[in-house]
């Protein structure tokens, strides 16, 4: 039988990953005892001028981004003396010189407790899977390993061994992948579904932003800002009643996929040049699953 494969996002699909949390932060200490005057801001940008020349390889990586920063300082002004002495170039590869600080991290923020009992039923049932992730590949394969799951995945694909990064379309190309997707399992409207949605493949989003007990906990309710007419009367309970196929046209309705396309776009720090969305839109999920078992009646 022709293998079928089920394909996943990490960050915010799997785990909600240490990227932002530690590994920016730590990135931006050793910038600024290096003398960068605004690392954050100098790291966004310079990822942002990658993608906009369309280098997707080099838009994430990290390693190469925070170098040229540095670099990049040392032309137009002489680093000011640290209050202690630092080397002068970074601590590279992140991964490694990190990993200390990620194990502990994982340790704090692993895997979606959800996750693993549905990875171990797909592969029960025959399904092959594969992480599709903008994180380069050496980084992602150690947090899947700290997080105990690398053995899960037959296949893990990131900018650098897929040579694009989603929403192109090319990680669904893969030589293993092509025409063999079952699903793709995604947090983000405006890469994993639109990138899924583009190449013909069946897209579910997750959403636990939006599962009953979690919009309050976390302030991040995409409810919050949709709204904008349609069902606006709906309650928690109409999503625990609704499957998965049937919740996209009522958060499209409530102006909740609007909202959430709006909310990905400006973390991204880019104007929404997106209209309003319609159903044919490639941002608009074919499932949306609150909690990832929900995926397993959405397969053959
Ligand atoms: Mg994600």
């Amino acid at each position: 039988m022709e293998t079928r494969w089920v394909t996943f996002d990490l960050d915010g699909t799997l785990a909600d990953s240490p990227f932002a949390r530690v590994v920016m932060p730590w990135l931006h200490d050793c910038l600024l005892q290096r003398g960068v005057a605004s690392p954050r801001d100098a790291l966004r940008q310079e990822h942002t001028r990658r993608l906009e020349a369309g280098d997707d390889v080099a838009a994430y990586h990290w390693d190469d981004i925070a170098s040229a920063v540095l670099g990049a300082q040392g032309e137009f002004a002489p680093p000011a003396p640290p209050a202690l002495p630092v080397p002068p170039t970074l601590p590279m590869p992140i991964v490694e010189a990190m990993r200390g600080e990620l194990k502990s991290d994982i340790a704090a923020f692993p895997l979606y407790a959800d996750v693993a009992p549905v990875l171990a039923d797909l592969r029960e049932r025959g399904f092959s899977l594969a992480v599709l992730s903008n994180g380069h590949v050496g980084y992602q394969r150690t947090l899947l390993e700290l997080m105990g799951v690398i053995g899960s995945f037959d296949l893990i694909l990131g900018p650098d061994n897929a040579g694009s990064a989603k929403p192109d379309v090319g990680m669904f190309a893969h030589g293993l992948l092509a025409g063999r997707i079952a699903l793709h399992v995604g947090d983000l409207l405006t890469q994993d579904v639109q990138a899924a949605r583009l190449a013909g493949i069946q897209a579910a989003w997750v959403a636990r932003q939006l599962a009953p007990a979690a919009g309050q906990q976390d302030g991040n309710d995409v409810r919050d800002a949709g709204g904008t007419g349609g069902t606006g009367e709906n309650t928690d309970s109409d999503w625990l009643h609704l499957a998965p196929c049937e919740r996209p046209r009522m958060a499209l309705a409530s102006g909740w996929l609007d909202a959430q396309v709006t909310r990905e776009l400006a973390a991204l720090g880019r104007a929404r040049t997106i209209g309003p969305l319609d159903e044919a839109a490639d941002q608009v999920p074919d499932a949306i699953i609150l909690q990832m078992d929900e995926i397993l009646s959405l397969l053959p």
